[in-house]
């Protein structure tokens, strides 16, 4: 029940992807990228390239207005480009997670096969989720996979890196990220299968998959992109 601009009696889940516009696939760490990662954005790009902190800080003040407490999953070089950013974010109440280190596809999009060594991808996510912790002052224990590129071995090497969660796992009618089955995956937490994506027993890591409504076929309701086609009624 919402009363004034507080919401009482109600939870809510919010989850917040901090990532810039050279994040997407098309413009780095993809194999049809302009640039072949973020390290060759920076080298070549010239002009200005935050349009990241001034929308970050107007959705804390929004989150604030409603005391609403959120999950941020932040790529981990933003606290290298946007010093004092995630910093603010955790010193507002909010949890820091890991959205990778600069954001590639760790799973190749058009063949479903990695894109990166298994140990290539422990270092690097250990390597942001300890940036993100020295930034924040807080353990990171979530993890969402760019671009929803997940896959049952990256779980693995999460929970082997001492994550407790991952989020990463969307289900819907229209299309399948990674080629892992997911048939019996509904919208509850849920414990993966090892190598899996599947329903699996109790382990180190939980999946928290993403949300979906269900209208004969199971409609994505989460992201920008959805909730600008679709408007907000699916969504909320
Ligand atoms: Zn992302």
């Amino acid at each position: 029940m919402q009363r004034g601009n507080t919401i009482e009696d109600q939870s809510i889940s919010i989850t917040v992807d901090i990532e810039d516009w050279y994040h997407v696939p098309s413009v780095c760490g993809s194999p049809y990228s302009e640039f072949r990662d973020t390290v060759d954005f920076f080298s070549k790009w010239k002009d200005r390239y935050d349009y990241l902190t001034g929308p970050t800080m107007r959705t804390l003040d929004i989150l604030d207005r409603f005391d609403v407490r959120a999950t941020f999953f932040v790529v981990g070089e933003v606290v290298e480009h946007y010093p004092g950013l995630v910093e603010a974010i955790s010193a507002r109440g909010h949890e820091i997670a890991c959205h990778s280190l600069r954001h590639p596809c760790i799973i190749n999009p058009r063949t479903k096969e990695p894109a990166m060594d298994p140990e290539v991808f422990k270092a690097a996510t250990l390597l942001a989720k300890r940036m993100l912790e020295k930034a924040s002052g807080k353990k990171v224990i979530g993890y969402r996979a760019p671009n929803a590129l997940i896959s049952g071995w990256m779980i693995d090497a999460l929970e082997e890196i001492d994550f407790e969660y991952d989020s990463s796992v969307n289900v819907n009618s229209f299309f399948h990220k990674t080629g892992s089955p997911v048939d019996d995956v509904t919208t509850i937490p849920y414990y993966p299968r090892r190598s899996s994506l599947s329903v699996g027993e109790k382990r180190g890591i939980v999946e928290f998959p993403w949300a979906r409504f269900e209208a004969g076929v199971k409609i994505p309701a989460y992201g920008g992109p959805i909730l600008r086609f679709l408007g907000s009624s699916i969504i909320l």
